[in-house]
């Protein structure tokens, strides 16, 4: 009786998963695997944030293909001993999996690829991540992009035709033991992480409410939405797009439906701009396939002798939210207690970081890698080195976003700030973005201390934005 394995990674779902579509049309039993093996990952090996969605996508699964007749098994790494162990204990002929773009993970699945067809079993892997894989797509000159625009361009007519493929048909799986998920201590200890279940609903079926509510409720509203912080206008996709819970073939086929069948100019041009933003994803991860060395080391040699010189005393304040900046310390605030932080105050917070605190980008990174669910290294690589002017296609050098004035346009009414920062709920808005600002009487009447229940700032931000200048300008080019 043929048996295959399916190797599942980050694309924990059934449908448009083209290595299940495969192997599934292809044997009479099918195993699904899945091996938890974090150590091949480093140095970026899932966070906590991570760790915590990976526990719950993998239960949904399960349910999902337990519904289905067949079974999730889970086993701890190292992924080729495991990927033996399953191959003789089934008689498997055949290693299928959907293929994955970050250093270490490729140069792992090109040892695995070479040692199993060494044992004379066939390996086949295939694409479930990406609208446009990252060797498919080169500049007139034949390079890679470095540049989102011409990126775009190159890509958006060649995407109008990918449709996803359905929930195949699944053989029966062999009889062989799973270890139980609690196993895999994905959990943390400390309660942080309790309160992320009233915001995300882990696995595919998740995924797809998200995807159907965005579509429904807030397409209309995204090209001038996506950027306020207080309403709920983007997605909220990206840790499903992360685990694979949804493929972006899923959600560029709903979207453009979704457009089409409302026929509206005004539905058309924000689906174009939303789907700009998809293609943010699919340029970070050309990026990083191609200058794989930017996940530690800048992109802009120029910037290879940039003095970061940030103090520890700043970034504990910013990582706890306690800048005394009223949307740095909300975005940060937003982050640790739901695990996400909306786009515009990534920049905000990215900004003052790297550019008024001068902390390397790296250290942002890495905060964001251990407390986000949707850290993404392709993405995080790419948002942090853009921040902080390091990165390809960067906001100019002298591009330092103002808190002030940033949280003063895109939080007019300081909806987001109170929300997340409490303490200064009873402020009027005309001082909701810098507290320090109000007249002693208005503090007062909020009953506002500052330096005691909230603090004051913990950097000036004219000098602090006149030193970075500086700085910046000595590596312009
Ligand atoms: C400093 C910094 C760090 C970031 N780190 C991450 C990260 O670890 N993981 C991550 O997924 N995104 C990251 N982003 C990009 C962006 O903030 C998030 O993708 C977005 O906020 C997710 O919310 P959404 O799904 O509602 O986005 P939507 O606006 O609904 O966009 C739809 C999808 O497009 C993709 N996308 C949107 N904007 C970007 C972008 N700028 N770059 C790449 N892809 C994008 C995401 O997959 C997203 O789910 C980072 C941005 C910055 C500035």
């Amino acid at each position: 009786m043929s048996t295959r394995i399916v190797w599942l990674r980050r694309d924990l779902r059934l449908s448009d998963n083209p290595a299940l579509t495969h192997a599934a049309a292809r044997c009479e039993r099918l195993l699904i695997l899945y091996i938890h093996a974090p150590d091949e990952e480093a140095p970026w090996a899932p966070g906590g944030a991570s760790r915590w969605w990976l526990h719950h996508s993998l239960e949904r699964l399960s349910d999902a293909l337990r519904d289905a007749g067949s079974e999730l098994v889970i086993r701890r790494g190292p992924s080729l001993e495991v990927l033996r162990e399953c191959i003789d204990a089934t008689g498997a002929d055949a290693v299928c999996w959907n293929r994955l773009y970050d250093p270490a993970t490729r140069e792992r699945d090109g040892r695995i690829k070479q040692a199993l067809r060494d044992d004379g079993v066939e390996t086949r892997s295939f694409n479930a991540a990406l609208l446009a894989e990252p060797w498919t797509v080169e500049t007139g000159s034949g390079g890679p992009y470095r540049v989102f625009t011409p990126f775009w361009k190159a890509i958006r007519e060649d995407i109008g035709a990918l449709s996803p493929a359905p929930v195949p048909t699944l053989p029966p799986p062999p009889d062989i033991p799973s270890e139980p998920l609690a196993s895999l201590e994905l959990l943390p200890t400390l309660n942080w992480a309790d309160d992320f279940s009233r915001h995300w609903t882990p696995g595919a079926d998740g995924a797809r409410q998200r995807l159907d509510g965005f579509l429904t409720d807030s397409l209309e509203h995204y090209a001038d939405g996506r950027d306020i912080p207080s309403q709920d206008l983007t997605s909220g996709l990206s840790p499903h797009l992360h685990f694979g819970e949804i493929g972006p073939r899923e959600v560029l086929a709903a979207t453009r439906a979704t457009s089409s069948d409302d026929g509206r100019t005004r539905s058309a041009k924000n689906a174009d701009k939303f789907l700009s933003e998809v293609a943010w994803r699919e340029f970070a991860h050309h990026l990083l396939f191609h200058f794989p060395h930017t996940t530690e080391a800048v992109m802009n040699p120029r910037f290879r002798q940039f003095s970061w010189d940030g103090n520890a005393q700043d970034l504990d304040a910013w990582q706890r939210g306690r800048t005394g900046i009223p949307i740095v310390d909300a975005g940060m605030r937003q982050l640790w207690r739901t695990g996400w932080m909306h786009n515009r105050v990534r920049m905000i917070v990215g900004s003052l970081l790297t550019k008024n605190l001068r902390h390397h980008w790296l250290e942002g990174a890495r905060w964001f890698w251990d407390t986000l669910v949707d850290a993404d290294l392709a993405n995080n690589t790419l948002g942090w080195q853009w921040i902080a002017g390091c990165g390809a296609d960067a906001a100019p050098y002298f591009r330092i976003f103002n808190p002030v004035s940033q949280g003063e346009k895109f939080d007019a009414d300081g909806d987001y700030v109170r929300r997340f920062v409490p303490e200064l709920a009873r402020l009027p808005n005309r001082y909701v973005h810098a507290p320090w600002s109000a007249p002693a009487d208005v503090l007062r009447a909020a009953a506002l201390r500052l330096g005691h229940d909230y603090p004051l700032p913990i950097v000036d931000l004219k000098a602090s934005r006149q030193a970075a200048l500086a700085a910046y300008d000595a590596v312009k080019g």
